[in-house]
């Protein structure tokens, strides 16, 4: 039986308890490290595939990371590069979600977007980009003159904007929920309060370290985190989102030079205080360095928030804190004064005082500053020649939308 579930005392989401001294062995057949939106969704795929999954989560629950910190906007795939697996796995996987959501009843919108070109010099971008989302297979934008696009939207100021009828918004929370539950219902076991501290790659296959999250804690206070015990799984999924790259940093036997370097850009949130929505489309900017401009989303109560903004900050947290998730997601509130005159572009009637701080969320990023932005990672055996390990990295926007794609490229692929 699952050894987690045994040395774990009980019930199936009780953390590593009352371990005895000494680092146990067990075999596993798949071990996804992360219950983020991805985890959740390549472990249930896994356990349809008949594999029996086991989840490991540092967090007590699941999607406490990225995936609770987002726009919750399913992109429909305009911006990447053809071919990009950012490009194939957005589009593949905005039909997969839609369909699910229907399916599952979870809350969703196809609201509509709207790009918008607010100065001349925009325009030829958006025309660019139309041609960059047909490559990509989105076939049913509408480029429209700024007054057609103002009669939709009276408060919106734009010369140009293309039309995206199929973005739309999403509970993500059900959504993750539904991925869960079909995953348990599966059979999959989650581990909460478990965190995967390093690797190996040993005579018998993939060693994982894992220890219990209340020891990283302690490691804060000086202490070294040693592994409570020893997993031997036959496949091994690194979806540790912010992580990843830190953990594989720590798998002994995985050459350095498939490990990229993580950069991360915090992007925050203000909501809008007044209660009616000005707008009943999603608005978005043109395309800034490092993310898609501050635009306007709506939640499924119709609340109303501006951002994310782009912050790069500095990457040298040590892992065990990256594991831990102690990023900082302040919301500065003097940074609303950047915001105003950016939005005012495409809404004039922004009111002074209206923006309220919202919360942030951080991006896995794989390039940096001013580089030119990097695809999506999904390694395995085929790359970096370790049988049964797969590394996700730099799973930032559009992960979301691409969740279900990800999960079925990873079973088509490596089962
Ligand atoms: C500001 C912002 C806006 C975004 N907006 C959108 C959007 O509108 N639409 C869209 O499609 N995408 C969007 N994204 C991207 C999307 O949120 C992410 O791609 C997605 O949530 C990533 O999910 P994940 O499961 O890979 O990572 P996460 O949600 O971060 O999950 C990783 C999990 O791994 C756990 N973990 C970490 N280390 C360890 C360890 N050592 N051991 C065990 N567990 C560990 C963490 O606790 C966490 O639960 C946005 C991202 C950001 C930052």
């Amino acid at each position: 039986m699952l050894l987690l579930r045994r040395f774990a005392g009980t019930g199936r989401r009780r953390g590593l308890a009352g371990l005895a001294s000494g680092v146990p062995r067990e075999t596993a057949d798949a071990v996804v490290v992360g219950a983020g939106v991805v985890g959740l969704a390549v472990a249930r795929a896994l356990a349809m595939a008949g594999r029996e999954v086991v989840v490991v989560e540092v967090a007590s629950s699941f999607g406490t990371g990225t995936s609770s910190r987002n726009s919750e906007v399913i992109h429909a795939g305009i911006y990447y590069p053809p071919r990009s697996l950012m490009a194939c796995l957005c589009v593949r996987g905005k039909e997969m979600l839609y369909k699910y959501c229907a399916e599952r009843w979870i809350p969703h919108k196809r609201l509509g977007k709207l790009i918008v070109a607010t100065g001349l010099a925009e325009t030829a971008k958006l025309d660019m980009l139309l041609t960059n989302a047909k490559q990509n297979g989105v076939d049913d934008l509408q480029m429209m003159e700024g007054s057609q696009a103002m009669e939709m939207e009276p408060e919106l100021r734009c010369l140009k904007a293309l039309l995206s009828p199929s973005t739309g918004i999403i509970d993500s929370h059900s959504f993750m929920l539904s991925l869960l539950a079909d995953a348990e219902n599966l059979g999959t076991t989650i581990s909460y309060n478990t965190a995967v501290i390093g690797g190996h790659v040993g005579y018998e296959g993939l060693e994982l370290h894992i220890s219990e999250s209340k020891e990283l804690h302690k490691h804060s206070l000086g202490s070294h985190v040693s592994p409570q015990l020893t997993l031997l799984p036959k496949l091994l999924i690194n979806s540790a989102g912010l992580s990843a790259v830190p953990l594989a940093k720590r798998f002994h036997g995985l050459n350095p030079s498939f490990v990229p370097t993580a950069y991360y850009a915090r992007g925050c949130y203000f909501t809008l205080s007044q209660t009616k929505s000005p707008f009943s489309h999603l608005i978005y900017p043109l395309p800034e360095d490092g993310g898609i401009g501050v635009h306007v989303t709506l939640d499924l109560n119709g609340l109303v928030r501006f951002g994310p903004d782009v912050e790069w900050i500095d990457s040298g947290m040590d892992p065990v804190s990256c594991f831990l998730n102690r990023f900082d997601y302040s919301v500065n509130p003097t940074t609303c004064s950047k915001f105003y005159p950016v939005i005012r572009k495409y809404f004039p009637n922004l009111k002074d005082g209206s923006l309220e701080p919202g919360y942030s969320g951080m991006r896995p990023k794989l390039s940096g500053p001013g580089q030119p932005p990097s695809d999506f990672v999904i390694q395995g055996e085929d790359v970096h020649g370790i049988p049964g390990l797969v590394n996700l990295f730099g799973i930032e926007s559009p992960g979301l939308t691409s969740s279900l794609a990800i999960a079925e490229h990873i079973v088509s692929r490596y089962l």
